[in-house]
């Protein structure tokens, strides 16, 4: 079911119980603002979700709220762990869906990177 991106953070969420240890997930690096896991259902050889620490619903939710230092360290994040996984000379696809119509699931902002393997065309059937 997609979440309402304009709804309040939901301290329930699965990702929030991730990074309560909660529930387990397979670590792939962690730091002051960001936390990365392998993806319960990958939908490439590689796809790894990486998630502010930060009580941030969505994109949309992020990039109004979260200060200077939180955007500047969760980008690092993301592209630390792309490198560290050597994705970047084959290249990759760093993706946050939004919403009913991006098809976002989980109400906590997740940057998800595919690799390992070509992507495809970015929107199926464009
Ligand atoms: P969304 O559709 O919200 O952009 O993506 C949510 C992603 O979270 C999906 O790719 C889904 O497989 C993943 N996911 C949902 N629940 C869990 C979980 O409990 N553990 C892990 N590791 N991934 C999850």
């Amino acid at each position: 079911m997609p979440i309402d991106p304009t709804q309040p953070y939901d301290d329930s969420n699965i990702f929030a119980k991730i990074l309560r240890e909660e529930i387990p997930s397979q670590k792939v690096y962690e730091d002051e603002w960001a936390y990365a896991f392998h993806d319960i259902n990958p939908q490439a050889s590689v796809h790894i979700l990486v998630i502010p620490k930060g009580r941030y619903v969505s994109w949309d939710d992020f990039s109004e709220k979260a200060s200077a230092e939180e955007i500047a360290g969760f980008v690092r994040a993301v592209g630390h762990v792309a490198r560290d996984k050597g994705l970047v000379v084959r290249g990759y696809r760093a993706m946050a869906n939004v919403g009913r119509n991006g098809g976002q699931e989980v109400p906590h902002l997740h940057v998800h990177i595919f690799g390992g393997q070509p992507l495809g065309p970015m929107i199926v059937g464009a």
